[in-house]
């Protein structure tokens, strides 16, 4: 009696998957300016690069994940965009950051991609070989730590926005900054 196809498949070098950290843009890695829409107005977080390169070195992906709803708003043009991501990736760094995936739609429509919808999450995973389960979400919004629990992964709400009242979130941490969120993950898995 034979097995059916997919017990008999074998794993491939290429079918290797890596933990991920999911990460927000706006008020997470760099502050929130409110659509930010120049590149004069991109200011990483102080400590953002070296956290980033500690989870690059302990084989985490390092993914983005950002609503930019000012492109559907008609408040700027994904061309303005792509400027915008192309100089907080020169900030950070070369090789830091594995993709970005953002998404352009207003709130009030039908989403699959829009936080808290996991859309963008649920992509990342299939297009970079992720371990869910291994993996983690960092925000600064519920809407991220909502995303996080709709595609299964857990979630560390980081307390950098003005609003720094945390009561009621359902994240499974909370702390004071991205770097704080990284040596969480760090100490988690060692
Ligand atoms: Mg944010």
């Amino acid at each position: 009696m034979s097995s059916s196809p997919v017990f008999e498949r074998r794993a491939k070098v290429g079918d290797a998957v890596s933990p991920a950290v999911f990460i927000d843009r706006d008020g997470t890695i760099m502050e929130d300016t409110d659509y930010c829409s120049d590149p004069k107005d991109v200011r990483i977080f102080p400590g953002v690069v070296e956290a980033l390169r500690r989870l690059k070195s302990r084989g985490f992906k390092v993914i983005i994940i950002t609503n930019q709803s000012g492109i559907g708003r008609g408040l700027f043009t994904l061309d303005q965009y792509r400027v915008v991501e192309s100089e907080v990736l020169r900030q950070l760094g070369d090789d830091l950051v594995d993709a970005t995936y953002y998404c352009p739609d207003p709130p009030g429509q039908k989403s699959k991609s829009r936080k808290p919808a996991p859309g963008m999450v649920v992509k990342a995973t299939e297009e970079h070989h992720i371990d869910l389960s291994r993996s983690f979400f960092i925000g600064d919004k519920e809407s991220d730590v909502e995303c996080a629990h709709n595609a299964g992964v857990r979630a560390i709400r980081v307390r950098t926005r003005i609003q720094r009242d945390m009561t009621g979130s359902n994240a499974e941490w909370v702390v004071d900054d991205l770097p704080a969120a990284v040596q969480l993950i760090l100490n988690a898995r060692s």
